[in-house]
This record gives C-alpha cells, structure tokens and sequence, in this order.
C-alpha cells in the first residue's frame, strides 16, 4: 500500500506556475497552514556572483507563488534563508531577486544568520548527538522547504534533505562538513522537519555536460525522502545510490519505494551523470583551466571561495591558472605540485607546501591575490 504522496507537474512557462503550483499542493493535501500562522519558506539561496549558469538558487518567482497562496489563505509568509559559510545571505537575496519578490508582496525577507540559534539533542544520531539550528525556524508554526534541484560534489544531489543545512548557523555547518555530511543530513532531519517540500525543477545545470536545462517541474511531498527519491529518478538517478537519501530511508524519515504518485507519470526527464573528481575542468568549460582541488571533509565554503577566487582572476587578469593544485579540509598529505595553494585553516598544517590562504573560509580577494602569486612565480 502506498505510505507517501508525491505530486509531479510540469508548467509550460510563467504564466502557469501559480496554477501548477496549486495543483501541486491540492494533490498532495498539502494546505498546512491555518488562517493567522507565520510560514517560513526556506529556499535556496546560498550564492551569488558566481558564474550562475542557472538551477543553482531556487527560482524566485516560485516563491512568491507559493508566498501568494499563504496569503490567499490567511496566513503570513516569511521568507528566510542563510547562505553558505562564508557568503552574506542579504547579497544573495539581492542578486537573485528575492528582495524584489519581498518588497511587491510586502512580506518579511530574513537573513538568518541574523538570528540566534538553538541546541537540539538529536534521537539515535549517526555522528551530531546535538544540532544547533535557528530559533525563527524551530518556533515558527509552520515550515516550508523549498530546495532547487541540483547536483553537489560530494553529495551527489542537493534537493530537500540537503537544503535543512540551511537552517543551522555557520558554526554548525562547520561540524556537518567535518564530522561526516551525508550522516550529518540525516541527524539534522532527525530534528527539523518541514511541513511541506515544494521542489523547483525550473532549470536544472547538470555539471558533468556543463549545460542548464529548462525541465519545469515541481515536485511536491509532506515526505521529504519520498520526495528526493522521486526526484532523483526524474533525474535518471537511482535513489538507494545517493547516500544521504537511502540513510535517512533507513532512518525511517520517509518513504523510498511505497510512494504514490499523483499528477504526471514519474519517468526519466534526463539522465544526470557525475563526474566530479576534484577537476574544476568541468565548472570551468568555456576558460581554458586544469585546476585541481584535493580534499577531505571541506566545506561548501572553502569549494566556493576557492572556485570564485579562480574565476575573479580569469575574468579580470585573462590569465591561464592551468596546473595550480589546491588544498582544502583534512587532507593529510601535500600532492607534489609546484602551484600549491593550501586553502583554509583546516589545511593550516601543509602551510609550508605552497601558499597558504588563511580563513575559514578565506576571503575571495585572498584567494585571488594568493593564486596570483603562484601563477606569477618563478619556476
Ligand atoms: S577552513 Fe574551510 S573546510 Fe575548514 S571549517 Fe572552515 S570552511 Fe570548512
């Protein structure tokens, strides 16, 4: 017997999105909010000014359908995000037109790493006995998880499980990167669990080809393994594959297989292959770069930092940085380079291999000035 509802739907452009939204909802029974309560939506809007090729922050103009709908029914939106360790989730928001979609229905944006932050015992934890999470998210009446669809280097896919991260300040991002993140996924889901997961499948980059595809789709679900599941087989993926989705199944946070689905039939748009490898090759294709990134335990932070430090250069010096080598995380041992950038404090201990970039994470502008001085330096 079916356990789980999933609503998949597609929409043809933006003029349908509301009502393929709705649809969406009304699939699944997913009207969880009552006349006067306060709902945090909770997207994904963990960058900016990075080479956006599209389907990496959830689209804007989903969240303020969703956000019209609360009202319609009474209740008070809000929309609230933290960016990754190192970024400023007010620029994000910025960039990404989220203050736009704010300010035209009057409703609060939150940068929540404004806020304080509470410490949750996790039940039968695989690595993290607490959580430390933000105190709006876990006081709010209700929860709205709204992941973009996409692919990530360690964890394969970023969908809703993944996207909880952003409910926990930077400190407790830390310890998901450093003590295990595929277990640390699931320990926070133990603890914060939304009401409802809208998913945005409206562009989706698929790193491997470096391409962005225009798949318009919503996937809707109160089960957010049940949901990434079905995601991940839109996405030609099976789900036992990815690790974090088949732990929290096993850790009984949702449903795998039993899954009814309404709305569209559930068949492969794409298949999603991965080839991450460490190579930045892949996130760099139309500049001529063979840079490479060793490391174990890294956080998001230092990928992206590291990765925009690389791009500032390219397009303000025109230079090549092929053949630089960068170090982040635990790694134990230097690799045998001579363009070596030790990046983060985590990596302090290898400082004397090559350069090193000191912050967790390092700036940008440190990042730039130190690849500058390896590609300027003397064989
Ligand atoms: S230095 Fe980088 S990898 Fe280490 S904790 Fe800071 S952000 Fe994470």
């Amino acid at each position: 017997m079916p356990t789980s509802k999933v609503s998949f739907r597609r929409f043809r452009d933006p003029s349908d999105l509301k009502s393929t939204l709705k649809r969406c909802v009304d699939d699944i029974d997913g009207v969880v909010w009552r006349k006067g309560e306060t709902v945090i939506l909770k997207p994904n809007v963990c960058l900016y000014r990075f080479p956006c090729r599209g389907g990496l922050v959830t689209n804007p103009m989903l969240v303020k359908a969703l956000a019209e709908l609360i009202i319609e029914g009474g209740a008070e939106p809000v929309i609230a995000e933290s960016s990754i360790v190192g970024r400023d989730t007010s620029e994000s928001f910025r960039m990404n037109g989220y203050e736009e979609v704010a300010r035209s229905l009057g409703i609060k944006l939150v940068d929540l790493k404004g806020d304080e932050y509470v410490k949750l015992p996790v039940p039968n934890p695989y690595v993290q006995e607490y959580i430390l999470a933000f105190k709006m998210v876990v006081d709010a009446d209700r929860l709205v998880n709204m992941p973009v669809v996409k692919t990530h280097t360690q964890t394969l896919l970023s969908l809703a499980l993944k996207n909880m991260k952003g409910c926990t300040p930077d400190i407790q991002k830390r310890r998901t990167h450093r003590m295990g993140l595929e277990y640390s996924i699931v320990d926070i889901n133990k603890v914060l669990k939304a009401d409802l997961i809208i998913e945005d499948g409206t562009l989706v980059y698929d790193r491997e080809r470096d391409k962005t595809l225009q798949l318009n789709f919503i996937v809707a679900s109160r089960d957010p393994v049940a949901a990434d599941a079905t995601v991940a087989r839109l996405l030609g993926n099976d789900p036992e594959m990815i690790t974090h989705i088949k732990l929290a199944y096993e850790s009984k946070l949702g449903e795998l297989y039993n899954i009814e689905v309404l709305g569209e039939e559930v068949k492969p748009l794409i298949t999603l292959r991965y080839n991450f490898k460490g190579n930045l090759s892949t996130s760099f294709r139309n500049h001529k770069i063979d840079v490479t990134i060793h490391e174990r335990n890294a956080c998001s932070g230092c990928f992206s930092q590291a990765k925009q430090s690389i791009y500032n250069v390219i397009v303000d010096d025109d230079v090549d940085v092929s053949g630089i080598d960068i170090v982040m995380g635990d790694v134990e041992e230097a690799p045998a380079s001579n363009k070596l950038l030790i990046f983060g404090v985590c990596a302090e201990k290898l400082r004397g291999a090559g350069v090193y970039v000191r912050g967790c994470p390092p700036k940008i502008e440190d990042g730039e000035n130190a690849i500058r001085r390896l590609i300027h330096k003397k064989e």
